[in-house]
């Protein structure tokens, strides 16, 4: 579809039918759907290009310009943040429900008949799930490895598909299932087998910008049970406009001012020893001689932490902050069992371990290039996302198209016993659900017809778990391990229909002139869409 023109191709792709525009966005997006879906080249408008076939990154990337087009990239990014997946397979069942439609209508049915039909036969279908759903029993179920793989299969290689598994899972049970004691940081240079999960909090030298010629000493490198002290402050010594502006007249002068400010380093590192501190964390900077004379006294002094870690450690380390090294007392101090400088690919970090007050985990991944630890760290955030979401609904269904098949069958069943023309919605529908199963077989090359009456087949002959596996032919995916939370799919269809239901009930985009007081953005890009279709890039 990219690069194809079509007779309307007057660069105002306002002026295309509802269903045409979003017909035009599922077909983009169609080519991506499962392990052998391709790659799309996302170009932005500073030329920045990405490469992926994550189908909400897509959807999320193109500059969607058509009015319809637009309600479909809602259903999409709603679809994504309700669930973090199934958000192609939403978009390919609009495709598909709107092809289903404009059939019926083309045999005279009337859209409000179409959108009731497809109403009642979401609901069926919903129903029907249940059917195809089994329970996970625990937190320790194995099936978990298996859905958060299938999640992310065709994002990279099997073999790294397997590391993601065991080291979302590894970061999960480390912090209990509770993800906001988990911290996920990328770090270029490295391989992904090189990543690890840490118990504890990692904190990064670099973009704290602590004096590594200090944390070098080698008489610093590691502590055991550490005393912590935390400054919400800067620590130094006050010498604004005030100081600097008095005129020192002579030697004598000179030295009492310098005796003054070596007095005052003195009394900031004792107030810091006297508090029983070994490490002491600044949110702001340190002072450099001060920072020196703290590491002769064999304390560790980390300045500008980061705002969101600083907090995350006063939690963790049970220390309590104070906004001047003249308020630390013992009471505000607290503990964790060790602090280690560490360096990962070329960070320099600070890695606190066995921290007292909160069980926390870090997930440390390791990418060659900053891209591919991005890529890596969103990998790993959507293997966290799905199988939290698996948890909280604790049942999964087979994947790879075995439950649309499944529902799509029963569906055409139930419609010979329907008496109106809502037989003919139904079967509309169901064929609509079979475009998740042909889909997955195009893209693994082998012929979609074959493929669905062969995976029918054995469902017909009892096996339901069948669907099309990653070679494009038919397979049991609970054999196979593809397994996936009941509520991706569930939700796919349901935004899919009600997103449909939408486009079939508007008669006509309307455009307002150009001086109407429209407020609505996105008139904005309406008329600088180019190549009819209904998005377009980088503008
Ligand atoms: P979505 O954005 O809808 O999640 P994906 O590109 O992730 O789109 O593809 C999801 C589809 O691919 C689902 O139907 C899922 O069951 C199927 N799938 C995932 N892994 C496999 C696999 N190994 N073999 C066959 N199908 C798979
Ligand atoms: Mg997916």
């Amino acid at each position: 579809m990219l690069g194809e023109t079509t007779d309307d191709d007057d660069g105002d792709d306002e002026q295309k039918a509802p269903q045409t525009a979003a017909g035009e966005l599922a077909d983009a997006i169609r080519t991506t759907l499962g392990p052998n879906g391709l790659d799309k080249m996302v170009v932005g408008e500073n030329g920045t290009v990405i490469v992926t076939n994550d189908g909400s990154s897509i959807v999320e990337w193109m500059d969607i310009t058509h009015p319809v087009g637009r309600l479909v990239e809602q259903a999409a990014a709603a679809q994504d943040s309700a669930v973090g997946d199934g958000t192609t397979t939403a978009v390919v069942l609009v495709g598909a429900l709107l092809e289903g439609a404009a059939r019926l209508r083309s045999d005279g049915l009337h859209p409000t008949t179409i959108v009731e039909g497809y109403g009642r036969a979401v609901e069926t279908a919903v129903d029907r799930l249940e059917q195809c759903e089994r329970d996970l029993r625990s937190r320790h179920d194995d099936r978990l490895a298996d859905i958060a793989k299938t999640a992310v299969t065709g994002r990279w290689d099997d073999a790294s598909t397997d590391r993601f598994a065991e080291l979302t899972l590894s970061a999960l049970q480390a912090v209990e299932f509770d993800t906001s004691k988990l911290t996920l940081k990328s770090y270029p240079g490295g391989e992904l087998r090189e990543s690890a999960c840490l118990d504890g909090v990692v904190v990064d030298l670099e973009t704290s910008s602590t004096s590594l010629e200090t944390l070098r000493d080698p008489t610093t490198r590691s502590h055991d049970n550490p005393t912590i002290a935390m400054v919400d402050a800067e620590i130094g010594i006050e010498e604004p406009n005030r100081i600097e502006s008095v005129e020192l007249q002579n030697a004598t002068q000179r030295s009492a001012f310098q005796d003054h400010e070596q007095d005052r380093r003195t009394e900031l590192v004792t107030q810091v020893t006297r508090s029983g501190a070994t490490v002491l964390l600044c949110q702001k900077s340190i002072d450099e001689a001060v920072r020196t004379a703290l590491a002769q006294r064999d304390v560790l002094p980390v300045e500008r932490t980061r705002r969101d870690e600083f907090d995350v450690i006063a939690r963790a380390t049970g220390s309590t902050p104070v906004m001047s090294v003249d308020e630390l007392t013992e009471d505000d101090t607290g503990s964790v069992e060790s602090v280690t400088q560490r360096t990962v690919g070329t960070t320099q970090t600070l890695v606190l371990q066995g921290c007292p007050e909160e069980q926390r985990a870090s997930l440390l991944l390791r990418g060659g290039t900053p891209h591919v630890a991005d890529e890596v760290r969103r990998i790993i955030a959507d293997c966290i996302d799905v199988t939290r979401v698996a948890l909280d609904d604790a049942t999964y269904v087979p994947g790879g198209g075995a439950v649309p098949t499944a529902l799509a069958m029963d569906l055409s069943a139930l419609s010979r016993g329907i008496p109106d023309r809502t037989q003919l919605v139904f079967d509309g529908f169901s064929a609509a659900l079979e475009a998740i199963p042909r889909t997955l077989a195009t893209n693994a090359g082998t012929d979609p017809l074959g493929t669905l009456t062969s995976t029918k087949q054995r469902h017909d002959n009892g096996t339901e778990t069948v669907g099309v596996g990653p070679d494009g032919h038919p397979c049991d995916m609970t054999d196979a391990g593809i397994l996936e939370p009941t509520i991706v799919f569930k939700t796919a269809l349901q935004r899919a229909v009600a997103v449909v239901t939408q486009i079939l009930r508007i008669d006509d985009v309307m455009q307002t002139s150009a001086d109407d007081r429209t407020t609505d953005a996105g008139h904005d890009h309406a008329h600088t869409a180019a190549g009819g279709y209904p998005w377009a890039v980088g503008h």
